[in-house]
């Protein structure tokens, strides 16, 4: 539900188990609305518009993981797969403004117009798309339909925003991701459209996640000012990484996080957000975090 009042959310994908490095995250966005004050309001929203990785199962565990540790959304939370329609009306908008097209290139393609242009450009082992069918895709079958980031592939549009942990920001959107996937040929959305559809139409105001996500703010913003909606305030956590450096994640490796010991989850969490050891129990511990946040951060309702 919209409105001017503090919304924060945590919107994991459920492509298995929380792990420290979501945990980090949870936290982070809770203690943000925590010290916000009391008509502040905390969400939780399962991330599952990519049904070949999410699984219910795994959607639900993650919500029971969130109750052992303490963190509870303050309401029901809401599942991106039964949300198509909002995505779908948001696609619509879009079109009949001419802010997106029907795409035929297959990875091949992408890669082989690169090569012609001479340059083999990824970003996170994603292609750079050079733009080949925004002028008409040559009546073959499309295989998604992409956001036009800039009018023409050659102006410069750098999207600025002011994180509130890591400062000012900036991206050039056309040259460093090029128009970007909005719907695929299976007819899923990208995770781009739907989140920024959701935090919306949620009246979510602080976004607080990892900062394995910044990198999609620029993007986020783009859509936000093509449908016109508000963009919220962010805020990009340290990542936990493991012993090799690398980032937590699934694919690394990461163990799903013991939950049968609250406390030393949320203390370890803590730890990375540069917060400092726990109190006694965890009631007296989150709101001891709660007040060292407030100091770091002073969100604002
Ligand atoms: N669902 C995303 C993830 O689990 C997070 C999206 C977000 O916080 O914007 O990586």
């Amino acid at each position: 539900m919209p409105g001017h009042r503090y919304t924060g959310r945590f919107a994991p994908s459920p492509t298995g188990l929380l792990h420290a490095g979501s945990v980090v995250a949870a936290l982070a966005s809770w203690l943000d609305t925590r010290a916000a004050g009391p008509t502040a309001r905390w969400l939780v929203r399962i991330e599952d518009v990519d049904h070949t990785r999410c699984r219910p199962e795994w959607a639900r565990a993650n919500l029971q993981q969130l109750a052992a540790l303490g963190l509870l959304p303050d309401v029901v939370p809401q599942w991106q797969s039964q949300r198509q329609s909002l995505y779908q009306g948001a696609l619509q908008q879009l079109q009949q403004q001419g802010a997106c097209y029907p795409c035929a290139c297959s990875r091949k393609d992408i890669e082989a117009a690169l090569a012609a242009l001479g340059r083999r450009r990824t970003r996170h082992g994603e292609l750079v798309y050079p733009g080949t069918c925004r002028l008409g895709n040559g009546g073959r079958a499309p295989l998604a339909t992409r956001f036009r980031v800039t009018a023409a592939n050659t102006a410069p549009c750098i999207t600025h925003w002011i994180d509130r942990r890591l400062g000012a920001q900036q991206q050039d959107v056309a040259q460093d991701v090029g128009d970007f996937v909005l719907q695929r040929a299976d007819g899923s959305f990208s995770y781009q459209l739907a989140v920024v559809v959701d935090d919306a139409a949620q009246g979510v105001t602080h976004v607080v996640r990892g900062a394995d996500l910044a990198d999609n703010t620029a993007r986020q913003i783009l859509l936000q000012q093509a449908l016109a909606l508000p963009t919220p305030r962010y805020l990009h956590t340290p990542l936990v990484v493991n012993a090799a450096g690398e980032k937590l994640s699934k694919q690394t490796g990461a163990q799903p996080v013991d939950t049968t010991q609250p406390l030393h989850a949320l203390e370890s969490a803590a730890q990375v957000l540069g917060l400092g050891p726990a109190r006694a129990a965890l009631p007296e511990a989150l709101a001891g975090w709660v007040a060292q946040w407030r100091e770091l951060y002073n969100p604002q309702p």
